[in-house]
């Protein structure tokens, strides 16, 4: 009953020469998964212009509408320049820019006042996981950055192991379905028979090889995708698994 996204973030790469990769990319639309790509905000107006059927999007955007944030971009900026969604409460700006669960929610809650989808990202360290406090992490995450009035039509949920983004290594199919699980009753915990309509993402290093199993996985509606899709040659493997699926 949930569709699957697969959603591509190419964090701090590509240039406008690098645009042509979105092309086949863009014609996966058309195998029954709707498909998306965070681009950095320099490529937002062109993406959108190029490839008007794929979801572009943007990796982050500021919790203020307007003001002195200087460097910043606003939702309705980013909405404005053709972004389709954003993601927020990745874990590199969870800990690059200090972003708290507070600071999350303000920021899709700012992408909702301006008409932006949201990928909300949660994740624990591998410490946190090692000392058995995985689950716990990750919902009360969940629990602290969840905006009011969550509802499928907009948001996604990306359950992303801090551990396994950009590390090769990834989670057994087995700890993907448990923890999606926990996300998915901490959801309706929260949101109640909304949950059922919101998609839960893995990310965390799904190349072609593992996307299968990955994304099949139990309550799995899809994947967030970083290296692996910054080209089409190994993007688009990917989407094509979960249109398999
Ligand atoms: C990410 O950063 O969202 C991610 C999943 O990265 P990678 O696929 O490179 O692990």
């Amino acid at each position: 009953m949930r569709r699957k996204l697969v959603a591509g973030n190419w964090k701090m790469n590509g240039v406008r020469a690098s645009l042509g990769e979105l092309d086949a990319i863009a014609a996966m639309v058309a195998e029954g998964v709707d498909v998306a790509v965070a681009v950095p905000f320099t490529l937002i107006a062109a993406a959108a212009e190029r490839v008007p059927g794929l979801g572009i999007g943007a990796q982050d955007v500021h919790h203020a509408d307007a003001g002195a944030h200087t460097g910043c971009v606003s939702a309705a900026q980013a909405g404005d320049a053709g972004a389709r969604f954003t993601i927020v409460g990745h874990s590199e700006r969870r800990a690059d820019c200090n972003e708290t669960d507070t600071i999350v929610r303000a920021k899709a809650k700012a992408a909702r006042r301006h008409g932006l989808d949201v990928i909300l990202c949660v994740g624990e360290t591998l410490a946190e996981r090692d000392a058995g406090q995985a689950v716990s992490v990750v919902t009360a995450q969940l629990a602290g950055s969840l905006p009011e009035g969550a509802a499928g039509d907009w948001l996604s949920v990306a359950y992303e192991p801090v551990w396994a983004i950009g590390t090769g290594r990834t989670p057994t199919v087995a700890d993907v379905a448990a923890m999606h699980g926990a996300v998915r009753a901490e959801l309706r915990r929260l949101s109640g028979e909304e949950a059922a309509r919101v998609r839960v993402l893995y990310g965390g290093s799904v190349t072609a090889d593992n996307a299968a199993a990955l994304i099949g996985a139990s309550d799995v509606d899809g994947a967030l995708v970083g290296g692996a899709s910054l080209t089409a040659a190994k993007f688009v493997p990917i989407i094509a698994a979960a249109a398999a699926l």
